[in-house]
């Protein structure tokens, strides 16, 4: 049957730009997240994109004491830690188009011009960067078949290294102004030699946003406490616009119910109004459920005490929470569906580089983490870690990093491997338990460090009967997928086996557990429960049941998929098996 043709004419898509005022770190990406949420949450189709300032093509050659934790998308990329904050306040994958830094924009435009893509013209910033810019929203919104996209600009208003993210949003503004709508993020300070809320920053900020040729049509002012009335009318009256525009966003104990307050201000009904969308209702039920599960493990008894035992450290308490977002986040989410309150404390494995013996100190704790990692420092200090959570059965999850060390320990004390290590720390070692996987090599001879790691999603074939895979069953079974075999290969298969079970996980490596040492380290009794479908590369390492209550650890990164709405599987076997005491 031929289709009719419809007459309802197609929706104009909106587009909300979110900036920030004043300074940084004051919640913009959380704002963003909110944002996106709640207009999700009224049955919108929203994407969401950020936008980096920095000349980086991506994220992947910053170290995490620099710029936070990397992420990495489905598609491989490697990006800021914001877009961890959409995934998880969206409950969804985002693209690879939903992301773009000033480095992949000058790289394309540069590419382009080297191919004669600009026909013999003078290539400017105006209108060649600006415009590669403006395609790259619609690109995102394209892809996503979105109703609404929400762009959050990288850094303050003012610096110069994101002015032509502004440019290119005003000029979008300008072809399209009924569909296009700026979001202020602002800071409002009380010296504690006053003891006043002053608006002045914010006040300026706006004035700066102005001079872009950039209104700001809806002020979020974040402070210590809530905005009082006046202070409300003062930057209403100040930046030109009504009192209802100006929404107040107090400190709040965990950026999981920013979307509540936000709601309770009607800041989604705030922006269909103003960008003319049919005004819906909010459904947040699910989310209120997983706050209420939050508050009530916090104020509950129980209560996990996990290590996590990282080498980020060297810049402070506040980079570290930043260097491993992901994984704290994975092992909190966890831990309140359980209804445990969790006790994360961080320990730094150089202390224990040249005093192996000081790691006995962790078998106190319920559980181990030891995360994904690159380089030399610290190392020793692991291993010595992954014994401990060994031998005194501390339920341990080893991520990345964190499986080929577990390996390395197995290796060395269980199978009798003396010296096994890792090509990464020492290339000409006798015992290269984990080595540089074969189309790696080319590439770091070349020098080729950047995006060429293996990155993104690739399957996972788990084994029958394996903790990990009992772990995914029990907590996420959805994820789980069966596939049919030809060649009866591959971890989950036994001989002749007709069908495996599958998980797409994310990952970020260059090394893998050497296949000329699997053999006799799963002879040792290190089981290999996860591969890749051709079973060559070692996914999943774990020790059985029998021997050790949970001793997991992935080459893949599970904490990237781990959500408010969905813990990952592995992180609540974790949990589950470190609570067994209550
Ligand atoms: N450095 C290791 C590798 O490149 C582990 C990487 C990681 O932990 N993300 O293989």
């Amino acid at each position: 049957m031929k289709s009719k043709k419809t007459t309802v004419k197609k929706k104009p898509h909106k587009f909300v730009f979110v900036v920030g005022g004043v300074m940084s770190g004051v919640g913009k990406g959380i704002t963003t997240s909110s944002i996106g949420m709640i207009l999700k949450a009224k049955g919108f189709a929203v994407n969401m994109m950020k936008v980096d300032p920095y000349l980086n093509v991506d994220a992947g050659t910053m170290n995490p004491t620099e710029h936070g934790e990397v992420f990495v998308l489905g598609s491989g990329l490697e990006t800021d830690q914001d877009m961890g904050n959409y995934e998880r306040f969206l409950d969804r994958d985002l693209a690879g188009v939903d992301y773009a830094t000033s480095g992949m924009v000058y790289k394309a435009v540069i590419d382009r011009e080297r191919n004669l893509g600009y026909g013999g013209k003078c290539v400017e910033a105006i209108p060649h960067v600006r415009d590669e810019i403006v395609k790259r929203f619609e690109e995102s919104a394209r892809v996503n078949k979105s109703d609404v996209t929400i762009v959050e600009i990288g850094g303050t208003v003012g610096d110069y290294q994101n002015v032509m993210f502004y440019e290119a949003a005003r000029h979008l503004k300008v072809h399209r102004p009924a569909d296009v709508l700026f979001v202020m993020v602002s800071y409002l300070p009380i010296p504690s030699k006053l003891g006043e809320m002053k608006s002045k920053p914010t006040q300026n900020a706006v004035h700066q946003l102005n001079s872009y040729g950039i209104h700001a049509d809806v002020i979020v002012a974040r402070a210590e406490v809530p905005l009082d009335d006046k202070r409300k009318e003062k930057i209403a009256i100040s930046c030109s616009l009504p009192t209802d525009h100006v929404i107040s966003a107090p400190d709040i104990d965990s950026v999981y119910d920013v979307p509540l307050n936000f709601e309770r201000d009607k800041i989604g009904d705030l922006l269909c109004r103003l960008l003319s969308m049919p005004k819906r209702p909010t459904n947040l039920a699910p989310w209120k459920k997983f706050v209420d599960a939050t508050k009530a493990a916090k104020a509950g008894k129980k209560e996990v005490r996990v290590a996590v035992v990282g080498k980020y450290f060297d810049t402070g308490d506040f980079t570290l929470a930043d260097s491993y977002l992901s994984v704290i986040d994975a092992i909190k989410f966890s831990c309140y569906a359980q209804g445990v309150k969790p006790n994360i404390t961080w320990v730094n494995s150089k202390k224990y580089d040249t005093n192996p013996k000081a790691a006995e100190e962790l078998a106190e704790f319920d559980a181990i983490v030891v995360p994904g990692g690159f380089g030399e420092s610290g190392i020793e200090g692991k291993l010595a870690v992954i014994r401990v959570a060994r031998e005194k059965k501390i339920p341990y999850l080893g991520l990345c990093y964190g499986m080929q060390l577990q390996v390395i320990e197995f290796a060395r004390n269980v199978a009798g491997v003396k010296g096994a290590t890792t090509a990464e720390i020492d290339p000409k070692a006798k015992h290269k338990v984990v080595d540089i996987m074969a189309e790696q090599k080319a590439r770091l001879a070349a020098r080729d460090f950047g995006g060429s790691m293996r990155l993104g999603y690739y399957p996972c074939v788990l084994k029958e009967g394996s903790v990990a895979l009992e772990a995914y069953k029990k907590f996420s079974p959805k994820r789980l997928r069966v596939e049919k075999v030809g060649s009866g290969k591959g971890a989950g298969a036994k001989t002749g086996a007709q069908t495996v079970t599958v998980v797409d996980e994310r990952h970020r490596h260059r090394y893998e557990v050497n296949p000329e040492y699997v053999q006799q380290i799963a002879d040792a009794g290190l089981v290999f429960s996860g591969t890749s479908p051709d079973g060559r590369l070692m996914e999943i390492a774990e020790l059985p049941k029998s021997q050790h209550p949970f001793f997991v650890a992935t080459q893949f990164h599970p904490e990237f998929l781990a959500r408010p709405l969905s813990p990952h599987a592995l992180f609540s076997g974790l949990i589950r098996i470190a609570g067994s005491q209550f």
